[in-house]
């Protein structure tokens, strides 16, 4: 740390992004990314904007908001384009919260919540997950505090029913929630439709997981017009540009090309599936994921071992550290392929580490 480096960010904890080694080629199974490439319309749109890259991207972003509002059947004044989700989730906490409206959210889930509280020094409360890692949504009623939801939640998977969402925007009137769809396309189910009836209502989505796009960095939002608007306040104060060309055409061509999209969700959904079957016949305890990964424990190896011999054996998954869940690891889905020879190897680890104990 250099000596002008402000007070205001000397205690700040940054996000510790999955690896990305170099070292070897790795089956890639560590940062829930998709396995399949984008489409064929999305290579050559990225291809033809090129030649205008000397030009400043659109700050409006009026071809994707055209393409994106006819996929999802809103008004065009009711959604905003971010750098990744990422960028959207940074803008929303530092739109609507501080002291007098501080954070919620829960114990376990996705680490940049803390984070970006951190960074707008924003106070928060954790609210711990049941014994099944599931969201107590009593918790969260009534409890006034703008609150954030990852729904799939992550690195968990288990996602919320739509009913227990709205119940939870209904009763915190005059907070804002956000529910971060990230997932959403893997099996739950979206909160899009009531940003009609809720204006406390912000659902934050990605083009990294099921559109295959985590290089292009593409997330958007999506509420009432007000709260829009702010978030506009806030990207035309920080980098209206947000959004390069290259990426602003790739997504407006995804949009348009989403059926190879959602078939391709099917598909990791069908995968996940067979791998959550083949781990419980390994003794695996899985959870009920409706994301494109899963979190998963054995009883006979701890978490850590488990992804260090995958890693040494060339397959990469993420372990994290926070006590809770040391003993599991998060498994994306990656091709059917890719997943027998997770399988394969997790197997022989595992026998090994039963020849080991006789
Ligand atoms: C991956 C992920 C995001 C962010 O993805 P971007 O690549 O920044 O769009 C947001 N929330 C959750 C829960 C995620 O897992």
């Amino acid at each position: 740390m250099s000596r002008f480096f402000s007070d205001k960010f000397k205690n700040l904890k940054s996000y510790v992004p999955g690896e990305q080694p170099k070292d070897r080629s790795y089956i890639k199974l560590n940062t829930n990314e998709s396995p399949y490439p984008p489409s064929k319309g999305v290579m050559s749109a990225v291809a033809d904007e090129a030649k205008d890259l000397m030009l400043y991207s659109d700050p409006d972003c009026k071809k994707l908001v055209d393409a994106f509002c006819k996929v999802y059947k809103i008004d065009a004044g009711r959604v905003v384009f971010g750098n990744g989700s990422d960028e959207i989730l940074n803008f929303a906490f530092m739109a609507f919260s501080d002291d007098k409206r501080p954070l919620a959210f829960a114990d376990i889930t996705y680490g940049f919540y803390p984070v970006f509280a951190n960074l707008s020094s924003i106070p928060y409360e954790e609210i711990p997950l049941n014994e099944n890692f599931e969201i107590c949504v009593d918790d969260y009623i009534g409890i006034n505090k703008n609150i954030v939801i990852a729904n799939p939640n992550a690195p968990t998977g288990i996602a919320l029913p739509l009913c227990d969402i709205e119940r939870i925007v209904r009763s915190n009137p005059d907070n804002i929630i956000i529910v971060d769809e990230a997932y959403v396309d893997f099996g739950g189910e979206s909160a899009v439709g009531l940003t009609e009836k809720y204006s406390n209502l912000l659902v934050v989505g990605t083009f990294s997981k099921s559109r295959s796009l985590a290089g292009g960095r593409l997330g958007f939002g999506v509420g009432c017009q007000e709260l829009i608007s702010d978030l506009n306040t806030i990207r035309f104060s920080t980098n209206p540009y947000n959004i390069n060309r290259m990426t602003m055409s790739a997504g407006a061509a995804a949009l348009s090309e989403n059926l190879y999209y959602m078939d391709n969700a099917n598909k990791i959904i069908k995968t996940r599936e067979y791998v959550k079957n083949s781990l419980q016949e390994m003794g695996f305890e899985v959870t009920d994921s409706s994301a494109n990964f899963l979190f998963a424990r054995s009883y006979e190896i701890a978490g850590e071992e488990l992804y260090l011999k995958l890693k040494e054996s060339g397959v990469l998954i993420r372990h994290f550290t926070k006590d809770r869940i040391k003993e599991y690891n998060r498994i994306t889905i990656g091709t059917r392929e890719e997943m027998d020879t997770f399988l394969l190897k997790t197997k022989k680890i595992l026998e090994e580490k039963r020849h080991e104990k006789l």
